[in-house]
């Protein structure tokens, strides 16, 4: 049977008998079993039904991190684990770094402990900004400013080496605030869900689109596959490094 870990909890994809339940507490020892329903909306809240056990909070360990978080309110994209390991190493101390869309701080920190840039987190859900906060001191990180806030009302100037837009959701429409952030050089990690006979072209037509409107050129861009989304759909992540 297929099911996902996160810290003691288990997550299934389908309704299961008292005796897949059984096998499954006594193989994982997990303290909970929940079934994804959906996620869904601008925060990506992730509803479940819990199937057994009580508790639907838990600290997740990966990469040498700590990530305390509540299945029933927030997503965790199994997914997404070799980008959160990709971006805990690709920055480095000098860079001061803008997480959009920090969530729970799925890129902040893995980032923020291993290569140890300043990083302002922005995070518009109050929910996820209380984990936020709570795995920044579980980590005890000191190089990460906190900010809750709808990212587009955050007034920080052109501070940002490097910007991470980890949302799926019409991430172009926040195009016009990330280059607001951005200094004269940098780089932006920009996500999206694209259609496969697309892929190589939507992604970087719209980044390019923007960087004209700002006076930057590309320098350089590569794209990373980082999972099937939907059937014929993947969810990508475009790295462009911007100069003017
Ligand atoms: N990148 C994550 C991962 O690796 O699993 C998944 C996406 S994360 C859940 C996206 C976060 O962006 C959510 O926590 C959501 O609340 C937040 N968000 C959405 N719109 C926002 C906005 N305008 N400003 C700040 N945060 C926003």
């Amino acid at each position: 049977m297929r099911y996902q870990r996160v810290g003691d909890i288990v997550i299934v994809r389908k309704n299961l008998t008292e005796e897949e339940i059984k096998k499954i507490v006594e193989k994982t020892k997990c303290k909970s079993i929940v079934k994804y329903v959906t996620i869904s909306g601008e925060f990506r809240t992730q509803y479940v039904k819990l199937l057994y056990g009580e508790e639907t909070e838990t600290i997740h360990k990966e990469h040498g991190c700590l990530f305390k978080l509540d299945v029933s309110k927030i997503m965790w994209s199994q997914g997404n684990i070799k980008e959160r390991e990709r971006m805990a190493f690709i920055s480095n101390k000098r860079e001061t770094v803008i997480d959009m869309f920090a969530g729970i701080g799925y890129f902040t920190i893995p980032m923020a402990k291993h290569s140890k840039p300043f990083i302002y987190a922005i995070e518009k859900n109050p929910v996820a900004y209380k984990y936020l906060c709570e795995n920044i001191k579980l980590n005890k990180l000191k190089n990460v400013a906190p900010i809750l806030s709808d990212n587009r009302e955050v007034k920080l100037g052109k501070v940002a080496d490097r910007i991470v837009m980890g949302y799926v959701h019409k991430t172009h429409k926040f195009l016009d605030k990330a280059f607001s952030f951005l200094k004269d050089r940098g780089i932006i990690h920009y996500h999206e869900t694209v259609p496969e006979k697309i892929l190589e072209k939507r992604p970087i037509e719209r980044v390019k689109f923007y960087a004209e409107k700002y006076g930057y050129k590309i320098i350089d861009y590569k794209i990373h596959k980082i999972k099937k989304y939907a059937p014929g759909v993947w969810h990508v992540v475009l790295d462009v490094h911007l100069e003017r």
